[in-house]
């Protein structure tokens, strides 16, 4: 066991750090179940993590995992439609085609229509809208950010989310209510998927084909088309030779399961079930699986930092107490204490926040006894604090010592995506549930009817797959459709080294074409809602001023584009010993050390001064940045 005893403040200065909440004075206030006393060593952790993430360094980084292609494209197909649907081509033209049915375009589609544009069409691969919530329907899925920020337009469409985490299946019919709502329904094309989109100088127009022989004509189009949506699976020697059940979580079926996303799993009764992977969606899967399943076995390769959930249904009276624009505030007030900016009030107050709590009480402290220590070193004191009471959280629910000492993670907080709920530690603690720690390296095979690590066989009837997206990776830059621009100019030529644009919306040669969500060069949130739908009234704003003025097309000018590399540059967050110290995963590329990350592609400035600066630059900057063309 780790030496947790206090000895030294010596802690590294690893955080990319924002400056502190509240000049370290805000009123945030801890939750009331801590772990016992700011008792640690500092070095010890460090050291620790450090061990911890060379077990799981690996060469092939990213090139570990299976996109869902050729010999494992089963695994890819849409459960949730009926086979065989056909429709004619299409071959007309119109105002707004936007590329994904998911947040990104739902909110987009909703802004324009707010904004008075009417000839609006969504192209969306699924069979409905809902995106990320078309496709993960596993039994426990909800929403790991509060419903009432998550949820986009609420105030819009008069909706109040039934719980504070709301279920999958909610926020997929919530996505569909959008679609009525906004009228988008009558002119969506789903289950079709963009093959090629290019711009005809000659017509001033987008041309867009699909797998459908459609061949749509657009003036604008916005790429909406998210960052979850390339399942993968691992690498693992002999993965094709299993012959039982075997599917990914964003694929569930339901057919072998029995049940529904609020769980009733009978078709796994008898059953010997694996899961592979434990994060944000094994955690909530893996206890309803472990009700019915005859043995459930977990393969672990790293821990996931879990916390406490506490949800609750929303109390009406709260709710309908809250005054006009409430839900964008609250918005706000999450995502500014995220990046440390100073806030009256925890709106929220969950344990999403918890660790800037810490730190401005660490802070607060360090204050009152005169002590001198930089903010990134209070940052990583609070997260060493924050991980110990998640570890001290594993050892009060898992009752097997050895098994609660597998589960605890060794890494800052913010190295993987941090996880929350009251059940998924609590499984381990039935009969029927075995915890495989692979102790950092995964399964070493699969055969026929087994997987086999550290020379045990577990014999197990079905394989279901929580191993997660290729994040961030938009289907643009995934090579599911060449995008050309003006002289032939292909969009992923002009980013082989890097997205280069406008504020992560525009980027030149590719007139009247606007990115809703990319993760490169432009404002990043814990809460994606919250940056998509500023993002998205902004372009709905510059669509409308094309619109109301007769302009033909804009294109942002190279010195625009050049001048925001600068900009970006200027503000770039030095993360890279902070994400060479993390253990690998998406945040960090899978350690892979040369490569941009989701983070450090992002403004640096942080989502406050993005939305600012967004807003500013309609005011004044379109004329000076963007050439303009008018209707001859
Ligand atoms: P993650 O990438 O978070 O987790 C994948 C898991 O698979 C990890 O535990 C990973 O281990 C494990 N894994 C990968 N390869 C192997 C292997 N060879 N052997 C054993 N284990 C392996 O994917 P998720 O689908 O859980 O989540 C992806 C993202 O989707 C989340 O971070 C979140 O942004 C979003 N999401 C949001 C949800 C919500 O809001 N409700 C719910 C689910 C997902 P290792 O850590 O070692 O790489």
């Amino acid at each position: 066991m780790l030496d947790v005893g206090f000895r030294t403040i010596g802690a590294p200065s690893a955080w990319p750090v924002a400056p502190l909440p509240g000049a370290l004075g805000g009123s945030l206030t801890e939750p009331t179940t801590q772990a016992p006393g700011p008792t640690f060593d500092p070095e010890a952790l460090r050291k620790k993590y450090l061990e911890e993430r060379d077990k799981r360094l690996r060469s092939d980084g990213l090139s570990q995992y299976i996109d869902l292609t050729g010999r494992f494209k089963e695994y890819a197909e849409d459960p949730y439609v009926e086979p065989g649907f056909t429709r004619d081509p299409i071959t007309d033209e119109s105002e707004v085609i936007i590329l994904g049915g998911g947040f990104s375009g739902l909110i987009t589609a909703a802004r324009l229509r707010q904004a008075g544009v009417r000839d609006i069409r969504v192209i969306e691969k699924g069979g409905d809208f809902g995106g990320t919530w078309y496709w993960n329907r596993y039994p426990g899925i909800r929403c790991d950010v509060e419903s009432y920020i998550y949820m986009p337009l609420l105030e819009e469409l008069g909706y109040m989310p039934t719980e504070k985490y709301a279920r999958g299946q909610e926020i997929f019919e919530y996505c569909q209510m959008l679609g009525k709502h906004f009228d988008l329904y009558d002119n969506a094309c789903f289950q079709t998927r963009v093959t090629k989109i290019h711009w005809d100088e000659g017509l001033s127009r987008w041309i867009v084909e699909t797998d459908r022989d459609d061949v749509m004509r657009a003036r604008f189009i916005v790429l909406g088309s998210g960052g979850l949506h390339l399942a993968k699976l691992p690498g693992i020697p002999g993965i094709e030779s299993f012959a039982g059940k075997a599917f990914h979580t964003s694929r569930w079926d339901y057919e072998y399961t029995g049940g529904d996303q609020t769980g009733n799993l009978t078709g796994l009764k008898g059953k010997r079930v694996a899961v592979i992977g434990t994060g944000a969606t094994a955690i909530q899967c893996v206890p309803q699986i472990a009700k019915y399943a005859k043995h459930l076995y977990v393969f672990q390769r790293t821990p996931s930092s879990v916390d406490v959930r506490a949800n609750g249904p929303t109390d009406p009276e709260w709710f309908a107490s809250l005054e006009p624009g409430w839900q964008r505030e609250r918005m706000q007030n999450f995502t500014s204490i995220l990046v440390g900016r100073p806030q009256e009030e925890d709106l929220v107050n969950d344990r999403w926040t918890d660790v800037w709590a810490k730190a401005a009480r660490l802070a607060r402290e360090a204050a009152g006894e005169g002590a001198e220590l930089d903010p990134a070193e209070i940052m990583q004191l609070a997260d060493y604090e924050k991980m110990n009471q998640i570890r001290a959280r594993v050892e009060e629910i898992v009752a097997d010592p050895e098994v609660a000492e597998s589960l605890k993670p060794w890494y800052n907080l913010w190295c993987k995506r941090p996880l929350f709920s009251d059940e998924f530690l609590q499984a381990f603690n039935q009969p029927n549930v075995t915890l495989v720690d692979t102790d950092g390296r995964g399964v070493d095979r699969i055969t026929e009817n087994a997987i086999e690590f550290g020379g045990e066989s577990h014999e197990v009837d079905c394989i279901i797959f929580a191993t997660g997206f290729r994040v961030g990776v938009p289907t643009y830059q995934a090579g599911e459709f060449t995008l050309t621009g003006r002289d032939g100019l292909d969009l992923a030529d002009k980013w082989a080294d890097g997205c280069k644009s406008l504020h992560g919306v525009y980027t030149r040669g590719f007139p009247n074409m606007f990115i809703v969500g990319n993760k490169m060069d432009a404002g990043l949130t814990t809460n994606v809602p919250h940056i998509l739908g500023e993002q998205s009234a902004h372009v709905a704003a510059l669509v409308k001023r094309c619109l109301d003025e007769g302009i033909e097309t804009m294109e942002v000018r190279q010195e625009a584009e050049d001048g925001w590399a600068a900009t970006m540059a200027e503000k770039a967050v030095d993360r890279q010993k902070f994400e060479e110290e993390c253990t690998p995963g998406y945040f960090n590329n899978e350690g892979q050390k040369d490569r941009t990350t989701i983070f450090s592609g992002g403004y640096g400035g942080g989502p406050y001064e993005y939305i600012e600066l967004c807003d500013q630059w309609r005011e004044s900057g379109f004329e000076k940045d963007v050439d303009i063309t008018y209707a001859r």
